[in-house]
């Protein structure tokens, strides 16, 4: 298969949005994978800033880091992502050029804590308030589970009355696959 899938497609808008010693947050930190991507885009003199709600995936992501001493290129929030606004230093508004959101629940974890629409949609926000313009949002959204119809109901609705002079708004979506697949929502900043 030669077209790219959802998952190599969410780290290639990465690659576009990235270069050395930038600064981008990792809204879903879960098993720290894209926390990881990110910390190697940004190199040692960039930055990335990441944030979940579980402790134990906190714990999870900064061993990953740990394991290939990245560490020093990572704030770790254990708090939800609708803080972003208030948990990013004041000098790093206006410098954000990249962030991802994966949602839905930790692989391995506890399935009944997932990712909420009202807070997704507080943080998407904030990030497009203190992003840098071209600063790109990639949200991989996960809907094969109750909650995640319904923030993808949410999402949509959201996404789609973003104001074009804003941002763009891009849906990367396999439209035949069965079992819902994760589908991508990237927002680019005007
Ligand atoms: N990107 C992760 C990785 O590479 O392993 C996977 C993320 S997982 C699909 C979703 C994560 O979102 C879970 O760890 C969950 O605890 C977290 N989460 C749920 N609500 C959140 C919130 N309001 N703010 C930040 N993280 C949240």
């Amino acid at each position: 298969m030669k077209l790219i899938q959802i998952l190599p497609f969410a780290r290639t808008l990465l690659e576009t949005a990235i270069t050395p010693g930038d600064i981008a947050v990792d809204a879903t930190l879960g098993n720290g994978h894209d926390t990881l991507f990110l910390a190697k885009l940004v190199g040692e003199y960039g930055h990335v800033y990441g944030f979940d709600i579980q402790e134990e995936a906190v714990i999870n992501s900064r061993k990953r880091l740990e394991e290939q001493d990245l560490l020093s290129q990572v704030t770790f929030f254990n708090k939800g992502h609708e803080h972003i606004s208030n948990c990013l230093p004041n000098e790093q508004h206006g410098k954000v050029t990249a962030a991802i959101f994966n949602l839905g629940y930790l692989p391995g974890g506890d399935k009944s804590i997932v990712t909420k629409p009202d807070t997704t949609i507080s943080a998407i926000e904030q990030l497009l308030s203190i992003m840098k313009p071209e600063g790109i949002i990639v949200l991989v959204i996960y809907h094969g589970h109750p909650e995640g119809a319904i923030e993808r109901d949410r999402l949509m609705e959201f996404v789609q009355s973003i104001d074009q002079k804003k941002a763009h708004v891009l849906q990367y979506r396999y439209l035949n696959q069965a079992n819902h697949p994760p589908f991508i929502i990237a927002i680019e900043k005007r």
